[in-house]
């Protein structure tokens, strides 16, 4: 039985760096599930398919063809046979990723790829879900949050770090209303899990966070 550790959380809480750098130090696979539902986001932007165009992105779902692979440790996004990585990081791509995540047809598709991932190798999942529909028996659930302007900051931060020019109250309420999407969504909404350790990395360094998420496993494992 492989072992597994779910991470979930609102957007901009520093699941995928905090992931990372916990799969690494336990020798798991990082799987990126947010990565999944960007790149089916892309096929829909470049398609030209709006997000309540719900039985044509149901069509999309059956007939296209998404995967991961690694290079040098790092999960690759493969989308009909090209590897998206590049180009699914855009504020457009992940507010299209939460507007066509409500879809019972995206969800479904992409469970059934995190479910057979988790079935082959140890893994860290992180996402919306993984603690509460995806991997129910997760041996350790994480919910990791901070407040909506921290996770604002951070995002500004990263954004302009890397030479672009973006306004902080625009994306926090971009965030805000990720979140109420997230949040409120019918089919497996962005909730705590019952048995979920929560953590509140708004005055937590990434290397707290990741030392006390590597205790919380140490205890069970
Ligand atoms: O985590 P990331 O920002 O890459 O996710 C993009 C969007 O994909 C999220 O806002 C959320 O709507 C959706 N998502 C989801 N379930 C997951 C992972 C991501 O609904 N497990």
């Amino acid at each position: 039985m492989f072992h597994s550790i779910a991470i979930d959380g609102p957007a901009g809480a520093g699941k995928s760096t905090i992931a990372k750098k916990a799969a690494a130090a336990l020798g798991f696979i990082y799987v990126d599930t947010g990565a999944m539902y960007r790149a089916m986001a892309l096929y829909c932007l470049r398609k030209k398919i709006s997000p309540d165009r719900e039985e044509q992105i149901g069509d999309a779902c059956a007939r296209i063809d998404i995967t991961i692979a690694y290079e040098d440790g790092v999960q690759q996004i493969i989308l009909d046979g090209e590897n998206v990585t590049a180009l699914i990081r855009t504020e457009e791509v992940g507010n299209m990723a939460s507007a066509i995540a409500v879809l019972p047809a995206v969800r479904t598709k992409l469970v059934e790829l995190q479910r057979s991932l988790a079935q082959k190798a140890d893994v860290i999942m992180d996402g919306r879900d993984i603690g509460t529909y995806v991997l129910p028996n997760a041996n350790l659930k994480i919910y990791l949050t901070a407040s909506a302007k921290e996770r604002a900051n951070r995002r500004y931060l990263e954004l302009t770090e890397k030479g672009r020019i973006c306004d902080r109250d625009e994306i926090e309420k971009d965030i805000i209303e990720r979140d109420n999407r997230d949040m409120n969504r019918e089919f497996a909404p962005l909730r705590q899990a019952e048995d979920a350790v929560m953590i509140d990395s708004s005055d937590m360094t990434i290397e707290q966070v990741v030392g006390a998420i590597l205790d919380e496993y140490g205890r069970i494992a």
